[in-house]
């Protein structure tokens, strides 16, 4: 097991990271005001991993009325500290790599190729691209007739998913350490011990007292709690729709500025000239990584309706290339969801799909053989999908994409355009023109061109129902100021 420890204490007295269900309040370890816990399942074995704090509201008053007090030295703070804060914070993060892939491998069932390349690397990354960028964001401007000055918002309420368990943390962090923003974070209950581990981290790189707060427990209480806290002044949410708008309703009672980072159904557009083979396994890749259970995953393959035989036969060569199975083997591609819960969503999106008259091109209901324990989905591809289908319009947030065939591209620019959706959009082919034409004209906040890579230091976030406001490097500090007009000041 994986011990916690606060810096002052001794080793014998640190608690055992799967059985601690103490919340992270004030530079301590602290016994939740209540007794009820929450256990956390490993999605491959089914098995307890263990039990953490369902926290309680006066947890949460109390992790508030911390970041309350903190918040006006470390507003002050000057840039240059909160830069070194962020690269020690970034060199705790590296000395904790091996735990980082040991938790999430564990609690989201990841695989443990994926989760040290992508999934510990994405959390790291934020906290080093932040600091670099930190080094020259202008928190003051000097205008003809004003001068401008961005302050912290005040205390942050943080709550996050469980898909990317560092990744969607350490962007919030970074960004309101950046600000000079305190905060409350309450992450997924299905994947707290990476969050419990960057608490650690937080501390040992010295983030002074009541900067950073963690209190688990369930979304139902501690995350409605905290999006209707009066004394938080800015809710930052990554998650599902249902929940945003939730969010939205609370804190809208007392005018509490939100963010919302929430769900997609991200288009594909494979132009008439992409190498079939590449445009399969970009579509492949979008649906099996992070067993489906990406925001930004590409899940509606928009192909040529001359090119959809031959990208069905691809499709369909490609998959074992694609192994679904043990999180812990390092050539596994794919692994189960992270719940029962979600598995059988996975499963009665499936069925609609199949309900719905489409075809089914691999997998279908149910695990795959060999693979009874575990919440295990099939890679399922179907195709002859009507744009307006359930599966083609819904997030299932598991590994199953929709083929659709369009007759030109400013059909396919339309099909792409048509959802709730807004979050993420992939063009897959090589002609300049028609790859910047598709590119414009998907309305949605990332589009990547063929191999493009994320740049941590873009915004990110969505169009329409994907979301309000963005994250990520500059932007992602911006969400965390106020910026104030400064009228007649002599120079
Ligand atoms: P979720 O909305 O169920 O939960 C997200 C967080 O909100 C969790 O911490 C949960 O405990 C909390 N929560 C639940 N009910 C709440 C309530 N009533 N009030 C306040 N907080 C509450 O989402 P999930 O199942 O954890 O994650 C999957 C969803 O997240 C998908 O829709 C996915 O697209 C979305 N997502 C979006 C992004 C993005 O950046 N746009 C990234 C990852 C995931």
């Amino acid at each position: 097991n994986i011990y916690l420890c606060t810096q002052s204490q001794d080793k014998g007295a640190c608690n055992d990271m799967y059985n601690n269900v103490k919340h992270f309040i004030n530079g301590e370890w602290v016994e939740s005001t209540g007794n009820e816990t929450i256990d956390v399942i490993n999605p491959a074995t089914e098995e307890k991993m263990g039990t953490i704090s369902a926290g309680t509201e006066e947890d949460l008053d109390k992790a508030v009325q911390a970041a309350r007090k903190a918040f006006p030295s470390f507003s002050n703070t000057t840039r240059e500290e909160r830069v070194k804060l962020l690269d020690r914070i970034a060199d705790e993060y590296e000395k904790r790599k091996d735990d980082f892939i040991k938790v999430i491998t564990q609690e989201l069932g990841s695989p443990v190729t994926f989760t040290e390349k992508t999934q510990y690397e994405m959390g790291l990354r934020h906290f080093r691209e932040t600091a670099k960028i930190l080094r020259d964001f202008e928190f003051t401007e000097q205008r003809e007739g004003s001068f401008i000055q961005k302050d912290a918002i005040g205390v942050s309420g943080l709550i996050t998913p469980w898909n990317f368990p560092t990744n969607q943390l350490s962007t919030k962090l970074a960004s309101a350490i950046a600000a000079g923003s305190t905060v409350i974070l309450k992450p997924a209950s299905q994947t707290p011990y990476a969050a419990m581990l960057v608490a650690e981290v937080f501390e040992a790189a010295g983030v002074p007292k009541g900067v950073f707060n963690l209190v688990n427990g369930s979304g139902s209480k501690i995350g409605n709690a905290i999006s209707s806290h009066p004394d938080i002044d800015f809710v930052s949410f990554t998650g599902s729709g249902g929940v945003g708008t939730k969010i939205m309703e609370n804190a809208a009672q007392d005018i509490t500025k939100v963010s919302l980072e929430l769900g997609g159904k991200s288009p594909i557009i494979i132009l008439d000239d992409a190498d079939v083979k590449y445009a399969a396994r970009n579509a492949i890749t979008n649906i099996a990584a992070n067993t489906g259970q990406v925001c930004t995953a590409g899940t509606r393959a928009l192909v040529p309706a001359s090119m959809h035989d031959e990208f069905i036969e691809a499709i369909k060569e490609l998959l074992p290339e694609f192994p679904v199975g043990d999180p812990q083997d390092k050539n596994t591609f794919t692994g189960p969801q992270v719940s029962e819960e979600q598995w059988n969503t996975v499963q009665d999106y499936i069925q609609k799909g199949i309900d719905s008259g489409a075809t089914l091109v691999a997998g279908g209901t149910g695990k795959p053989d060999g693979l009874e324990t575990g919440f295990y989905s099939k890679l399922t591809v179907f195709t002859d999908v009507n744009r307006d289908d359930t599966i083609a319009q819904e997030e299932i947030f598991g590994p199953v994409l929709s083929v659709i065939t369009y007759n030109d591209l400013d059909e396919a620019i339309e099909i792409a355009n048509d959802t709730i959706y807004g979050l993420a959009g992939y063009v897959v082919g090589e002609n300049p023109e028609t790859l910047t034409k598709a590119a414009k004209g998907i309305r949605a906040g990332r589009i990547t061109v063929n191999d493009g890579k994320a740049d941590f230091s873009a915004p990110f976030g969505g169009f329409g129902q994907s979301g309000i406001g963005r994250e990520w490097g500059d932007y992602g500090i911006e969400e965390f100021l106020e910026p104030k007009t400064i009228l007649g000041l002599p120079n």
